[in-house]
């Protein structure tokens, strides 16, 4: 089926900026567990991290769908655009529940590229999965409120100016719903670091930015609540599901770009005297991840339109984060396999994108806690924690 106009320009205007950024780039990148600030500095000027933004705040405005094939893109380029993404999935909050004074302050300078948000605080160390025990507490205290408790896993915190926060502002046994009593805020990293906020980084399997946070009372403005004060769980479901959908095009973008050079390599490689992807026991595999990766495209784009029309769009938006989590971790073992010992050789990449490859079946959602709500909200099953 032949794509969109407006989506295949958007596609080859990405891949033309992608080819800036080449494997040694990140190869470097990688060694040194550095931010890509350059390659982000470069999608912000060519206004593709403000792709949402609407056109009135210096945005292109446009929908999810064009923001996915932007993030697909960008992974099936050899890229890596978890140094980025966040931009784009933190920003259906803002835009859905922010306030009008709020979306003038701030969408403005984050389209120019004056201001980052790249950060969304929500898991804990204790709480884990179970997002509704998170323990950081607001407290209102006058025309501020008072953070006390502690993140980990905030990725990018230390390259972003705005951070989105999620804390508890009523206690849980005094919250009327179980799913009440969380707030989200917009908090100003840059004031916040030093005066009440620290920032640990954790070094991980691949270059990711991620850090720990703590928070000993940082006092923040109450006008950076976004909505309803306890309503901020509400508010994360739903910027979660388009949060999901970009992942799951991130994912295919990987698996794309696997398939693509384990393709190409199965033809070059000769061994016995005729090419690799000569034999079946080569082709069948890559065969089987071009289904599997065509499979969770379709779901993402479903799912893209669904939320596209104003829906929340729950069950499809998990969806395509599980088929396509699965595809691109298909894919990334495969390409390993059909690239044999040179699939561990730093040059040719595969390595690099295996490590970055294998995060999204755990986060920011798990496969098992995707799999619950399947089968908890579509299957009517029992709930099960
Ligand atoms: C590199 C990296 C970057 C991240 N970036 C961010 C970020 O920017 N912001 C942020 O807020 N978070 C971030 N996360 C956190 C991520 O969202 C969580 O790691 C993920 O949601 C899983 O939670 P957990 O690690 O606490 O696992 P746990 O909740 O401890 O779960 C551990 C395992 O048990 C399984 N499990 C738990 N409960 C059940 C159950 N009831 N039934 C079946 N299985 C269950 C889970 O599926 C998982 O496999 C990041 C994580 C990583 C590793």
């Amino acid at each position: 089926m032949d794509e969109r106009d407006d989506l295949a320009e958007i596609r080859r205007a990405v891949r033309a900026l992608c080819e800036e950024f080449p494997g040694e780039y990140w190869r470097a990148k990688d060694r040194e567990r550095a931010y890509p600030g350059e390659f982000v500095d470069a999608l912000t000027r060519a206004g593709f991290l403000a792709a949402l933004i609407p056109e009135e705040f210096g945005g292109s405005g446009l929908k999810l769908d064009a923001a996915a094939v932007i993030m697909e893109e960008i992974q099936a380029s050899g890229c890596n655009g978890a140094s980025a993404h966040a931009q784009m999935y933190i920003m259906n909050t803002l835009l859905r529940y922010g306030s009008a004074a709020q979306k003038a302050e701030f969408l403005p300078s984050i389209a120019s590229g004056e201001l980052r948000l790249q950060a969304f605080g929500v898991s804990e160390p204790t709480s884990g999965t179970d997002t509704l025990s998170l323990k950081t507490r607001a407290v209102r205290d006058g025309k501020d409120y008072v953070i006390n408790g502690q993140k980990i896993w905030t990725s990018r915190a230390e390259h972003s100016d705005l951070m989105l926060l999620l804390a508890r502002t009523t206690p849980r046994e005094e919250a009327v719903k179980r799913t009440e009593g969380l707030s989200i805020f917009l908090v100003d990293m840059r004031s916040a670091v030093g005066n009440g906020l620290t920032i640990k980084p954790i070094r991980t399997l691949m270059n990711h930015s991620t850090t720990e946070m703590f928070f000993d009372d940082l006092r923040i403005p109450a006008s950076t609540l976004i909505g309803e004060e306890g309503q901020g769980f509400r508010y994360i479901l739903s910027g979660m599901n388009a949060e999901r959908i970009l992942i799951a095009a991130e994912c295919v973008g990987d698996a794309k770009w696997f398939i693509d050079k384990a393709t190409r390599y199965a033809k070059e490689r000769e061994v016995f005297n005729r090419p690799i992807g000569q034999n079946q026991g080569i082709q069948f595999p890559i065969a089987r991840c071009y289904a599997q990766m065509r499979a969770a495209e379709l779901m993402v784009h479903h799912a893209a339109a669904a939320y596209d029309a104003g829906g929340n769009p729950g069950a499809e938006a998990n969806m395509a984060k599980l088929l396509a989590s699965e595809a691109s971790w298909a894919a990334a073992d495969m390409c390993v396999q059909t690239f044999g010992g040179f699939g561990f050789a730093e040059e040719y990449d595969v390595e690099r994108k295996f490590r970055e490859a294998r995060l999204y079946t755990v986060a920011p959602i798990s496969t098992n806690l995707i799999l619950s709500y399947l089968a908890e909200h579509v299957l009517g099953l029992p709930r099960s924690y």
